[in-house]
């Protein structure tokens, strides 16, 4: 038996709706299954405008357009998570200011975060790290206090929440991903949801290389044109002719990654109350949207030997992220200060196969390997 870390999940209809599409004769960006999933994302979220991109680093980069970020201008960024959240805004000439992370969830240590806002300071961008909301109310409030944009990277939060809002709903911009390794996926995509109403017009534009094409198809101007920078950052309609089956199976997903989730919970949980490895913690003010299984060992040293266990009964376990201010591109360029707890889950976390059909023998061959330790 050969246990992968991820498997894509296919839900059935992928192939009919691309046939569909294909069949339709319109197969380019914002055709039938770009507008259906976008109405979906709307009508069920009630995310008050949604863009399909071809990945979530597309959106990003959206929001760093979108805010005019210029060379200079700070950006607050947890130091643990995926290089695009920091990339976006490096593209635009931004400083990144790396913010450290909780001592009891990977996410952004909102307690840590004002201290870093210069005047120079434009925005902060949140992670909700395994799909587990960061404390919103305190994020808004600094911002709003310090007249900062606030961008959630939602790349692993679909379908989550922060007392009832929807995540990617609360800040100017929310960002996600439908890479492969997430709940919902087509292989590469991605959506950027925008917040408030003054940037829809122009997100548009920036969307459709610049021009006003939207609102011509719209007839609202009768011809359309270059009018802004931007780039091609819409999907294929095959690309969302995939999603949208996915999309038809949202609840079927849902709760079988979260009966997974509960599974490991449960099995570990004893482990995690000897206080031999850590297991996740949901607050009270989240929900989880059961995207990953994270442990948290004691040292890399553990966490190298638990990957070798794993690695020995053919089951794939991963590491990752590795401090992005340590990074090879910016660590000459970092001037800030230890971030310890960045480090600590850069060195100890590590995430368990997680994907829709994994079987609840294999989760306990997983969970009685790791008891090993
Ligand atoms: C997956 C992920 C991304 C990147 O998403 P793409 O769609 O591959 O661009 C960005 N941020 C976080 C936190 C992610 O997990």
């Amino acid at each position: 038996m050969k246990i992968p870390f991820n498997k894509p999940h296919l839900t059935g209809k992928e192939v009919h709706y691309i046939y569909d599409a294909v069949a339709s004769g319109k197969i380019s960006g914002n055709g039938k299954y770009t507008k259906l999933c976008q109405h979906i994302f709307e009508d069920h979220w009630r995310f008050k405008k949604t863009l399909l991109t071809s990945s979530c680093t597309d959106a990003l980069e959206m929001t760093a357009i979108l805010m005019d970020i210029k060379p200079g201008d700070e950006i607050i960024v947890p130091s643990y998570t995926f290089v695009s959240t920091a990339l976006a805004y490096v593209r635009q000439g931004a400083k990144i200011i790396f913010a450290d992370s909780r001592t009891d969830h990977p996410g952004i240590d909102e307690d840590k975060m004002e201290e870093l806002i210069t005047p120079k300071t434009k925005a902060i961008v949140v992670v909700h790290y395994a799909g587990v909301a960061c404390n919103m109310d305190k994020v808004m409030e600094i911002a709003e206090k310090h007249k900062l944009f606030v961008v959630e990277d939602a790349a692993q939060a679909i379908d989550s929440f922060y007392k009832n809002k929807p995540l990617g709903s609360i800040g100017h911009f929310g960002c996600f991903s439908f890479h492969e390794t997430k709940n919902l996926q087509c292989g590469e995509g991605g959506m950027l949801v925008i917040n408030d109403e003054r940037f829809i017009k122009r997100a548009e534009i920036i969307w459709e290389k610049g021009t006003n094409r939207a609102e011509f198809f719209r007839g609202e101007v009768n011809k359309y044109s270059w009018v802004d920078i931007g780039s091609s950052f819409l999907p294929s309609d095959i690309v969302a002719a995939f999603l949208y089956a996915q999309l038809e199976h949202l609840d079927d997903i849902q709760n079988k990654r979260k009966r997974i989730w509960h599974q490991y919970y449960e099995n570990l949980k004893p482990l995690a109350d000897k206080g031999i490895i850590k297991i996740p913690q949901i607050p009270n003010y989240a929900t989880n949207n059961a995207h990953m299984f994270y442990l948290v060992l004691n040292s890399i040293e553990q966490r190298n030997e638990l990957i070798k266990k794993l690695k020995e009964k053919n089951i794939h376990s991963v590491f990752h992220y590795l401090s992005l201010h340590k990074s090879p591109y910016y660590i000459g360029k970092y001037i800030g200060k230890e971030l310890v707890m960045s480090d600590h889950y850069t060195d100890c976390l590590l995430r368990l196969p997680f994907y829709y059909e994994l079987e609840e023998e294999e989760i306990n061959l997983i969970c009685d390997t790791i008891k090993l330790i």
